[in-house]
C-alpha cells in the first residue's frame, strides 16, 4: 500500500496528520505555505486573515480536545492561534510529515481509473520543481475560505473594489468613504475596524441577521448548554427570546427583519456592530442596484458616494487540482457521505468541508479520526470497511439537527454540530474506534497493534517520480483488494 497524500497543514490538515500518524497510517503532507496554521498564519500567501481577527467561536468550544490552549483569553487573536497550531504540530511531531512551500497542482487517478483502485498521482510544485508521486489515497484539507465569491454588479465603479480575502489592516480605510457589502462575521468585524478610520461607513445588506453577543450571563455564549442540545424548535424559541433581551431588535438599527428563523443561517457573533450603529458611526443601506462612477445606486432608489467598496460576500468551495467528478460535485458543493467520503469510495477524502455553528477544530479532528479509522479498517478489517461503505448506500444521516437551512451556496455544506458529531461518533464505533477504541489508540505506540505497525512501517517515504517517467507505484490496491 502506498502512503496517503494529505493536502494542507491548516487546522484540518494538522488534525488529519495527527489522526493518520496516531493510527500508524503512512502519509505525506503538502502545504503551499511556509508553515503550519492555514489561514490563521497571516503570512501564508493564501491566508484570508486580517490584523484585528480573533476567534469567533470561543476557545474551549474550538480547541482540539487533546491539546487545550494555554490562554486566558476566551476569544484569542490570530497570532495566539498560530502559536497554538505551531505548538500542536511540534507536540505531535507533525511537521516532519509535510513538504512546505509545496503546492499541489493536480490529483489524478492512476491510469485514469476513476474507481481509485489503482491509486492516485499527486503532482506538486515546490522548491525542487515539479514532482509527481503515487499514493493509495488523498485527503483534501485545503480549506474552504480561500476562493473569494466576487459577485458582478451593473455599471462601473470608479473607486477601489476589494474582497475581504485581501483585507489585512484598517489603514486601507483611512479617510475614505467606505461601502461594505454583506454582513457576515468578517463583514461585521471589518465594519467595526472601518468606523475608526474611514470618513464614512455604510453597510449594504439583502437580508436580516441574528446577532449573538460574545458573552451571555457572563460566559462565552457558545459555552452555555453544551452537550445538552435542545430540540431545534425549543432552542429557536428560547434563544430568540434571549437575544431579544440582550441585543434587542436589529431592525431598530436599520437591518431588515430576518425572513428565516434563528440558526437557519450562520449567526453573527458580534454586537459591537450594533453599538456602532447606535452611535451613528455607520449606516445600513439596501442591496445594490448599480454602480456609476463613485455613485452606488441602491434598489430602493437612494444612492451614496464611495471611494472603497469592500465585498464581504464570502467564498466558493474550491478544489482546483482535482476533477469535480471525483468529488461527486453537485450544484454548489461536493455531495459527500458525512461531508467526507465520495459515495464511490474512490480513495479521496475531504477534511474540513463543514460549516457549522460551534463545531470548532475538534469537529474537524473527529472527521480526521473517522478517515484514519476507515483507512485502518481497509488495511486490517476489510469486512468492517465494506460494511462502512455499504452504509453510504442507504439513506444518509440527517445532519441538519432539525433546522431548515437557507438554500444558499454557503449553506450547502452546513451541518448542525451536535447532529454531525453524533453521526461521526456512531460511525467511529462501527469501525472499532468509538470512545473506547480511540482511548486504546491514544495509549498505544503507533495507534495499531504491533503487527500492523510493522506492516505499515514497511512503507517508506512516498515514491516520487518526475513527470513523464514511468510510475514505480506497483499495485496500490488496498489490502482488501478493493478501493481504499
Ligand atoms: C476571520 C476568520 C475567523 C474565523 N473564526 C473561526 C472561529 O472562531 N472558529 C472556527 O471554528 N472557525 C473559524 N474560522 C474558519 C476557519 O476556516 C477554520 O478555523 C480553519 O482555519 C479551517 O481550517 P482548514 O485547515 O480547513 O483550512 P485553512 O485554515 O484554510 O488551511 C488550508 C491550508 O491548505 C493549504 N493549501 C491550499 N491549497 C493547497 C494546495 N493546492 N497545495 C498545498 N496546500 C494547499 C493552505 O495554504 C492552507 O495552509 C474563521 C475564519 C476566518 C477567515
Amino acid at each position: 500500500m502506498n502512503p496517503i497524500a494529505l493536502i494542507g497543514a491548516g487546522p484540518s490538515g494538522l488534525a488529519g496528520a495527527r489522526a493518520l500518524s496516531r493510527a500508524g497510517i503512512p502519509f505525506h503532507g503538502f502545504e503551499a505555505g511556509p508553515d503550519v496554521g492555514g489561514l490563521w498564519n497571516i503570512d501564508n500567501p493564501r491566508s484570508t486573515m486580517y490584523e484585528s481577527a480573533h476567534l469567533i467561536s470561543s476557545r474551549t468550544t474550538t480547541e482540539f480536545a487533546e491539546y487545550p490552549m494555554r490562554s486566558t483569553a476566551d476569544y484569542p487573536g490570530h497570532r495566539e492561534l498560530l502559536a497554538y497550531f505551531r505548538g500542536f504540530a511540534d507536540e505531535f511531531g507533525l511537521r516532519e510529515h509535510f513538504s512546505f512551500d509545496t503546492r499541489v497542482t493536480s490529483v489524478e487517478p492512476v491510469d485514469g481509473d476513476a474507481t481509485g483502485a489503482s491509486g492516485w498521482l499527486v503532482t506538486s510544485v515546490g522548491p525542487d520543481g515539479e514532482t509527481t508521486g503515487a499514493y493509495s489515497g488523498v485527503v483534501l484539507a485545503n480549506g474552504t475560505l480561500a476562493e473569494p465569491n466576487v459577485p458582478s454588479f451593473r455599471g462601473e465603479f470608479a473607486g477601489e473594489i476589494m474582497h475581504t480575502s485581501a483585507y489585512k489592516s484598517a489603514k486601507v480605510f483611512d479617510g475614505r468613504r467606505v461601502l461594505i457589502i454583506g454582513a457576515g462575521n468578517s463583514g461585521c468585524d471589518i465594519a467595526v475596524d472601518a468606523v475608526h478610520h474611514a470618513a464614512s461607513v455604510d453597510m449594504s445588506v439583502r437580508r436580516g441577521y441574528y446577532f449573538v453577543p460574545r458573552y451571555l450571563f457572563g460566559k462565552p455564549a457558545d459555552t452555555l448548554n453544551q452537550g445538552r442540545p435542545l430540540p431545534a424548535p425549543i432552542k429557536q424559541f428560547v434563544d430568540r427570546r434571549v437575544l431579544q433581551a440582550f441585543t434587542g431588535d436589529p431592525v431598530r438599527f436599520g437591518f431588515p427583519k430576518p425572513d428565516y428563523k434563528i440558526y437557519e443561517s450562520h449567526p453573527i457573533v458580534n454586537t459591537l456592530i450594533l453599538n456602532h450603529l447606535g452611535q451613528g458611526d455607520l449606516r445600513i443601506v439596501p442591496d445594490i442596484d448599480r454602480f456609476d462612477g463613485h455613485t452606488v445606486h441602491f434598489v430602493d432608489g437612494t444612492s451614496g458616494e464611495y471611494d472603497l467598496v469592500m465585498l464581504a460576500t464570502g467564498y466558493h468551495l474550491d478544489y482546483p487540482f482535482i476533477d469535480r467528478a471525483h468529488l461527486n460535485w453537485t450544484a454548489a458543493s461536493p455531495k459527500l457521505y458525512l461531508n467526507i467520503f465520495p459515495p464511490a469510495f474512490n480513495g479521496v477524502f475531504v477534511l474540513g468541508m463543514i460549516e457549522a455553528s460551534g463545531i470548532g477544530w475538534q469537529g474537524r479532528a473527529e472527521q480526521a479520526e473517522l478517515i484514519a479509522a476507515y483507512l485502518a479498517a481497509v488495511a486490517r478489517d476489510p469486512q468492517a470497511a465494506a460494511a462502512f461503505r455499504s452504509r453510504a448506500d442507504a439513506a444518509w444521516p440527517d445532519l441538519s439537527g432539525g433546522y431548515k437551512y437557507l438554500g444558499l451556496e454557503r449553506m450547502s455544506y452546513y451541518v448542525n454540530k451536535d447532529a454531525y458529531r453524533g453521526a461521526v461518533k456512531k460511525l467511529l464505533g462501527t469501525l472499532g474506534r468509538g470512545d473506547a477504541g480511540l482511548e486504546t489508540l491514544r495509549s498505544s505506540t503507533g495507534g495499531l497493534p504491533d503487527s500492523e505497525i510493522r506492516a505499515t512501517r514497511r512503507v517508506e517515504a512516498p515514491p516520487e517520480r518526475r513527470v513523464g517517467q514511468k510510475s514505480e507505484t506497483g499495485n496500490p490496491t488496498s489490502a482488501d483488494g478493493k478501493r481504499a
